[in-house]
């Protein structure tokens, strides 16, 4: 490591309150809610467990919608506080009204994740929730991997909880997240006996450390490389303006789908389902582009084409558009890779030309 590096990881300033109330400001303007936020020092998983052990408890009937592994963790961490909890499986197809509007009798709490970074699927989310609003369910939403790709309105959809991180479309870092929290969550976690206090897993010390104080003294001891980071990365995303960094989030899942198509691939989420920050892709059939695709080197995890998680790998692929990769020329050179990989070279330039198209024909 240079010296410069360690000079701009080391010795930082002492981490200021006025820099957290911005961070605040420019927290609830990505999640556009004039509620409060809570921050989180770990990561968004970390949170989402918190978020869990608050609103749940015994006596608690929870619906859990479950779109890939995020959906099924959370769900373990709701039985965890004795709720009862039902699984509400929506695959690649999504959820419609109706069957949702079912499960959800006698529930009080409905947990949904809005675009899963696992499978590339998007629920109908603002549909789904007004129907929640209209039985009075308090509503939870893991908005990890939609926060910055697709429009979270916390307020006009009546989201109780939502919960984010910096890591995916916001192009931050992953040590420290945040959720928008209403005054009905509120109620529910201080009524809620068995929520946590004193603990990594409560959000209710950060209510009383930094919410309902002056906020003269960010409490506990705060991560100052990952806060700043966070800070910095919001910073970035609303200079260039967020309705801007959706946008370019819509144009390279028009522009990865555009490009699969020419390929002879085809997306694995049905249409209108297809999240903005990632693209999932059935694999081939069994056949030279199978083996192409899945030889060594091509698909990395994290990387612009990754494997499917798990039990998904011999399924589908990914293309994950997001962040910094949520730009034309990273995807153009994500296309030549897989071009090459499927061995149908001469399809290139046509991918290419589709992406380009499809990429300024998108609003
Ligand atoms: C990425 C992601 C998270 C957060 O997982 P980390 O392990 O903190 O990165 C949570 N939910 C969803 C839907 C995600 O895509």
């Amino acid at each position: 490591m240079s010296a410069l590096d360690a000079g701009a990881l080391l010795d930082q300033p002492l981490l200021q309150p006025s820099e957290v109330v911005e961070l605040e400001g420019l927290l609830a303007q990505t999640l556009r809610t004039g509620g409060s936020v809570v921050l989180c020092q770990a990561e968004a998983v970390t949170l989402l467990e918190a978020v869990a052990s608050g609103v749940a408890g015994p006596g608690n009937r929870v619906l859990n919608v479950v779109t890939g592994p995020y959906g099924a963790l959370f769900g373990g961490w709701l039985r965890r506080t004795g709720a009862e909890v039902f699984d509400l499986v929506a695959g690649h197809h999504g959820l419609s009204e109706g069957s949702f509007r079912k499960s959800l009798a006698g529930m009080d709490t409905v947990a949904l994740t809005q675009a899963e970074a696992a499978t590339g699927a998007d629920l109908e989310l603002a549909g789904l929730l007004r129907v929640a609003g209209e039985l009075g369910v308090l509503t939870v939403v893991d908005a990890v991997a939609a926060i910055g790709a697709e429009p979270i309105a916390v307020d006009d959809w009546g989201i109780d909880v939502a919960v984010i991180g910096g890591q995916k479309a916001l192009a931050g870092p992953a040590g420290v997240s945040a959720a928008a929290i209403s005054e009905r969550a509120w109620r529910r976690i201080e009524n809620n006996p068995a929520a946590p206090r004193s603990s990594t897993l409560s959000v209710l010390d950060w209510a009383d450390g930094w919410l309902r104080t002056d906020r003269s003294r960010i409490p506990g001891t705060p991560s100052v490389l990952e806060t700043r980071a966070l800070l910095a990365a919001l910073r970035r995303v609303h200079a260039e303006g967020l309705d801007a960094v959706e946008r370019r989030h819509r144009r390279a899942r028009a522009a990865t789908l555009a490009a699969v198509g020419a390929l002879g691939l085809r997306p694995w989420a049905a249409e209108g389902r297809r999240a903005a920050i990632c693209t999932s892709v059935a694999l081939p059939e069994a056949g030279p582009g199978l083996a192409g695709v899945l030889q060594p080197g091509v698909l990395e995890p994290g990387a612009l084409l990754a494997p499917g998680d798990g039990p998904l790998a011999g399924e589908l692929f990914r293309v994950n558009h997001y962040g910094r990769a949520a730009e034309l020329g990273m995807l153009l050179a994500g296309i030549d890779r897989l071009a090459e990989a499927l061995g149908v070279p001469g399809e290139r330039e046509a991918a290419r030309q589709a992406a380009g198209t499809a990429w300024e024909e998108t609003a």
